[in-house]
């Protein structure tokens, strides 16, 4: 569906999109050493996808701001945006492959990693240019640290410029240079993160208004100007923590956009995270709106 053709979204999610392709093994290679598998599959993956499907189950019309290549990952990355009914007008297509992660997993846990950004690393400035009017026209903006900063500057100053709420979630934790802080309404790093970044009087003191750190089992803290308060997490059985930070940003930036007050969207965003963390994988353990509704005792519509 062309862009002109549907609502304005609420949330536009500037990030990453990757497809992960996962072996397992008895045990990892050394270096130079081939060893055989007995398992594999791909699923779709990167911060920037888990967030957006994140914002649209939790029930906010999302659209994502992406690049991809021209592979069948990226086939796969358009297949999964259509199914959770994403505008994927600002999804840009390029010469380097789709991002991918290559994960060997073997049988007592251990992994080994390697993350090639390929066309992630092409979502420029100048993609912002082009997609600004669907940044302008959202509630609320939400970003990660996966795709270059220059874009995600370029994003924070289109949606400041007409008061577009903005959302960094600072993962993978890298240097953050104070014109992207200054440009912050709500940071969510994990504690992890936080940290990294110096700590949550840092960040704000670089320009952040408000800043939500996960803790999770241990649910969240809120810390801004105001003063701070806590956000009590769910009571669950995890079996993988995998996306409970991507769900829970998502929840977030949606139930801001649908209007929500900060306190109200922070238990939306911890039942998210809460109830991610219960299914195993990325997208497939990102929480539905039903499933938010009950675990928040909110009659179905
Ligand atoms: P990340 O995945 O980025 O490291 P966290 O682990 O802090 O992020 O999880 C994000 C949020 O998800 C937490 O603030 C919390 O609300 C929820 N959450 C995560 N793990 C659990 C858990 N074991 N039980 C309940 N809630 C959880």
């Amino acid at each position: 569906m062309a862009a002109m053709d549907r609502l304005p979204p609420q949330v536009a999610v500037v990030g990453s999109a990757n497809v992960d392709l996962v072996a397992r093994t008895e045990r990892l290679p050394g270096p130079g050493e081939t060893v055989l598998g007995h398992e594999f599959f791909e699923a779709p993956g990167g911060k920037g996808l888990n967030q957006a499907v994140a914002a649209a189950r939790a029930g906010a019309r999302t659209a994502f701001v992406a690049m991809v290549g021209k592979d069948a990952a990226a086939d796969l990355v358009r297949s999964v945006l259509d199914a959770d009914h994403i505008d994927a007008s600002a999804v840009g297509t390029c010469d380097l492959p789709t991002g991918r992660a290559l994960i060997g997993v073997s049988d007592d846990g251990e992994n080994s990693i390697i993350v090639v950004p390929g066309a992630n690393a092409r979502l420029l400035p100048p993609s912002i240019t082009v997609h600004g009017p669907l940044i302008a026209a959202a509630g609320v903006v939400l970003a990660q640290l996966e795709v270059p900063i220059e874009t995600i500057i370029a994003a924070f100053e289109a949606a400041r410029a007409v008061g577009v709420t903005t959302i960094l979630n600072p993962a993978p934790a890298t240097a953050l240079p104070r014109e992207l802080l200054q440009l912050v309404d709500i940071c969510v790093p994990n504690e992890h993160e936080a940290e990294l970044l110096g700590g949550v009087a840092s960040l704000l003191d670089a320009g952040a208004t408000t800043v939500v750190v996960t803790e999770g089992e241990r649910g969240a803290s809120v810390t801004s100007a105001a003063g701070s308060y806590r956000v009590p997490a769910f009571v669950v059985v995890p079996v993988d923590t995998t996306a409970a930070g991507d769900s829970f940003c998502g929840a977030l930036a949606a139930r801001l956009a649908v209007g929500d007050p900060l306190p109200e969207a922070l238990r939306w965003a911890a039942a998210a995270g809460a109830l991610a963390t219960t299914r195993v994988g990325a997208v497939p353990s990102v929480p539905h709106l039903d499933e938010l509704e009950s675990v928040l005792g909110i009659a179905a519509r």
